[in-house]
């Protein structure tokens, strides 16, 4: 048998399966329930978030043998073939290829008849804002009197594309990118099933390249096995997927925040030698700052890192302190759009490193003020000691107090 990419051997069979849309499982199956089934629904959200997986649910639950239900058994003819994508009552259209008023035609032609075998007629329009204006005036007539055995659902990514009038003839759900620490989860029950060792770390670079699409999540862990095998190395696995290692984003980290500039100035060159995008470095780097400034802030390391990681972070935050991370912050989001255009990226990165390093205060606002209060009273109270004690050691203390 030939190899079934992760996406599609883990979608998704049941509502239950669904990572991160519990809102509208819940509102769907309610609705199947009570047959309080809408006639055309509007499912919307980011790509690779479970649009079509849900659609496909969505129509195996009306036409499931054992249905309407909002469980179906994934065992009878209609549950097989819509899973299989070759019903003949479940017709899929690929709204960017089918985008003419010719194609609508042709659906509102067909939907008049009855359907061949099972409860309802389904159409599933994907990328449903790619039709003409024509062809959605076409459809907009049979949505608004679709015949009792028609059910229309359209997916889409840019739902502010659809006419007003498509919108209020559908009932709409907004699909939500999945949050990081339940795509680690997922992805952690995936690699055990695959019988894959892969560290934490490793996967919670997997979920932030995802940005919340669970399928493009599946496809980078294809990536990573195919090219590093089923127990793979952090390093490697940030190479497959052409990141830099977590490590070296918080060495990074910390040789900024402890202004250790020979530090920055190796890694950098690392980097470099190892041809390495500097401008992904400088991305990196500043999330990581973000990530340190949020631990700062909250007490707690971001829930979707890797356990180690987070321990770093929460260390290495008691070291610093806000102001200081504010501007370390600054300086290194500020340097990413000047290493993408620069001549020498190299330069741009190394001298923004240096200038963090450099400008960055190492006290906040209020120590400041608390050492400038102290200065005071020292002076005040030392007026007239100071008269009797000899001048070098007031000399000395004085500047060194200064110093910040
Ligand atoms: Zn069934």
């Amino acid at each position: 048998m030939s190899y079934l990419v992760l996406a599609r051997k883990w979608r998704p069979q049941t509502f239950d399966d669904m990572t991160g849309q519990e809102h509208i499982v819940r509102t769907i199956a309610n609705a199947i329930k009570m047959d309080r089934v809408a006639h055309a629904y509007l499912f919307c959200g980011p790509r690779g978030v479970g649009k079509t997986t849900a659609a496909r649910l969505l129509a195996k639950a009306l036409n499931c043998e054992q249905g309407p239900t909002a469980s179906p058994c994934g065992t009878c003819r209609a549950c097989i073939e819509i899973t299989s994508g070759t019903s003949v009552d479940v017709a899929e259209i690929d709204g960017a290829s089918n985008n003419g008023v010719e194609n609508v035609r042709e659906i509102r032609e067909n939907a008049k008849y009855l359907p061949q075998r099972d409860r309802h007629k389904i159409y599933i329009i994907d990328e449903v804002h790619m039709l003409s204006g024509a062809a959605f005036n076409a459809l907009l007539k049979t949505l608004e009197e679709p015949p009792g055995h028609v059910k229309f659902i359209f997916a889409t990514t840019e739902a502010h594309k659809l006419p007003d009038t498509i919108l209020s003839r559908c009932q709409r759900h907004n699909f939500r990118r999945i949050p990081a620490a339940r795509m680690l989860q997922r992805l952690k029950q995936i690699c055990e099933a695959e019988g894959a060792g892969i560290s934490d770390r490793s996967l919670s670079l997997v979920v932030r390249q995802s940005e919340g699409g669970m399928r493009d999540a599946l496809s980078l862990l294809d990536q990573v096995l195919a090219s590093c095998g089923a127990h793979p190395t952090d390093e490697s696995v940030a190479e497959a997927l052409g990141a830099i290692d977590r490590t070296v984003v918080q060495d990074f980290a910390e040789a900024l925040v402890r202004k250790d500039a020979r530090k920055v100035l190796e890694r950098v060159e690392e980097i470099f030698n190892r041809g390495l995008d500097l401008k992904r470095l400088a991305e990196e780097l500043a999330l990581q700052l973000r990530h340190l400034f949020v631990t700062k802030a909250v007490g707690e390391a971001p829930a979707e890192l890797a356990e180690s990681e987070q321990k770093a972070l929460l260390a290495l935050a008691q070291e610093a302190d806000s102001a200081q991370l504010a501007r370390l912050f600054d300086i290194v989001h500020g340097c990413v759009w000047d290493v993408a255009r620069a001549a020498q990226p190299r330069l741009a990165l190394e001298m923004a490193l240096l200038k963090a390093i450099q400008l960055s205060p190492s006290s906040s606002i209020p120590d400041l003020l608390a050492k400038v209060d102290r200065l005071a009273q020292g002076l005040t109270a030392g007026d007239g000691a100071a008269k009797s004690q000899s001048g070098a050691s007031g000399g000395r203390s004085g500047p060194s107090n200064f110093r910040v």
